[in-house]
């Protein structure tokens, strides 16, 4: 099996319809962010719930764009994880300001919109030094962020500190980023048809193989050598045992699939655990060899090692 090497193309218009999808989704999921954090904010599970759309956005970016680079996914997905993150800052922006306008026409009547605006930029730069978004950012530092317990809510919340809240925001950031940046780096890095421009279909099983040929199996895999492949498959039977997945081009038949050998156990709980021997690419003819049917009315026992 060859391993697989990523072409490291980005076709140009792909990476317009990526960035498009990353910049657009980013705003809208940051925006949505906010309106859920008005409601409630969960301290850590935001950011990773935020993180995690991010790289959600960034694969779709990277498979609808065809990008076949994974510097490129991976730059994608932290672009996205910052726009989530700073859109849901800026629309904390733009919310205190409409909570300050609010409660001044509640109190005064109606107001004129710019004058209330520069009252509201002067109370910050009075406040923080700075007016604008970077003084609602260190305002909120200052006021600090407060850390209530979920589960009772008579709890007293423990404010962090205007540090504190600084180091808490980055945190959230470096969350949001590392969550986001992983998924779109492996998309680029999949399998992908040259000759008909599209990713390989969905892995799928292939069959089962007999656990204790591993080692052959394992050796055969790794020459390529499907002709004398040391195992059949055969219906699924007890724990352990080897799956074998590929995935395949969807429009043609002749390219290269992707291949991918687990060990698949069981735990005590009952839960299946696959533990990766061995993936990589093979060729039309070691598919077919691979996927030959045994020959009926021989059984597995008679197929001895190579
Ligand atoms: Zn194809």
């Amino acid at each position: 099996m060859r391993p697989i090497h990523p072409s490291n193309i980005v076709p140009f218009p792909g990476l317009v319809l990526a960035l498009a999808i990353v910049l657009v989704g980013g705003v809208m999921t940051g925006i949505a962010a906010y309106y859920f954090s008005t409601v409630i904010y969960m301290v850590l599970i935001f950011p990773l719930i935020m993180g995690f759309l991010a790289g959600w956005l960034a694969v779709i970016g990277v498979k609808l764009g065809k990008i076949r680079n994974p510097v490129v996914g991976t730059i994608l997905g932290l672009l996205c994880g910052l726009v989530v993150y700073g859109s849901m800052w800026t629309a904390q922006y733009y919310g205190f300001k409409e909570q300050v306008n609010q409660s001044i026409v509640e109190q005064y009547g109606p107001q004129d919109r710019a004058q209330v605006e520069q009252t509201i930029n002067q109370e910050l730069v009075a406040d923080t030094g700075q007016g604008g978004f970077v003084g609602f950012v260190m305002v909120t530092a200052k006021q600090g962020v407060e850390i209530v317990p979920f589960i009772s809510s008579t709890a007293q919340g423990t404010n962090l500190g205007e540090t504190g809240s600084y180091i808490y925001f980055l945190i959230e950031l470096a969350l949001v980023l590392a969550l986001g940046f992983r998924p779109p780096f492996k998309a680029a890095a999949m399998p992908f048809c040259k000759v008909c421009r599209r990713w390989l279909g969905k892995e799928k099983l292939v069959g089962y193989l007999d656990p204790n040929l591993s080692a052959e199996i394992l050796s055969h895999a790794r020459s390529g050598n499907f002709s004398a492949f040391p195992a059949k498959f055969q219906p699924a039977f007890d724990y352990p045992m080897i799956g074998v997945y590929s995935r395949s081009c969807q429009s043609c038949l002749v390219n290269d699939s992707f291949l991918s050998i687990q060990k698949i156990t069981r735990t005590k709980q009952g839960k299946m655990v696959h533990k990766l021997m061995i993936e990589g690419m093979i060729n039309y003819f070691q598919r077919n060899d691979l996927l030959r049917q045994p020959v009926p009315g021989r059984n597995s026992s008679e197929i001895k090692p190579a």
